[in-house]
């Protein structure tokens, strides 16, 4: 595992700020439905993001279990994790 240790690319994220709180489930139970709606609305703004390859790099060193990361979701992660372990 090697983990990112130069994080400056978090300052050109485009997830900072308000949307923020879309990246991650929120506190109460959320519905299915609500989960889908909530995560393509986070990969969208990840699709603009010029550090998306950085952010997916970070968050497969670190083994991110939560959240919207690099346009991924935590289960895309493990899959993809999963998969080059094998
Ligand atoms: S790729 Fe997505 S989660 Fe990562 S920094 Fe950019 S907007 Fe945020």
């Amino acid at each position: 595992m090697s983990v990112q240790l130069d994080d400056r690319w978090q300052l050109r994220a485009a997830c900072r700020g308000p949307n923020q709180v879309i990246f991650f489930p929120p506190s109460q139970l959320e519905r299915r439905s609500d989960k889908r709606r909530r995560e393509q609305r986070a990969k969208e703004i990840c699709s603009t993001c010029s550090v998306q390859t950085d952010c997916l790099g970070y968050a497969l060193d670190i083994r991110e279990q939560h959240g919207i990361w690099g346009g991924s979701t935590e289960n895309e992660r493990r899959e993809r994790l999963n998969a080059s372990n094998n």
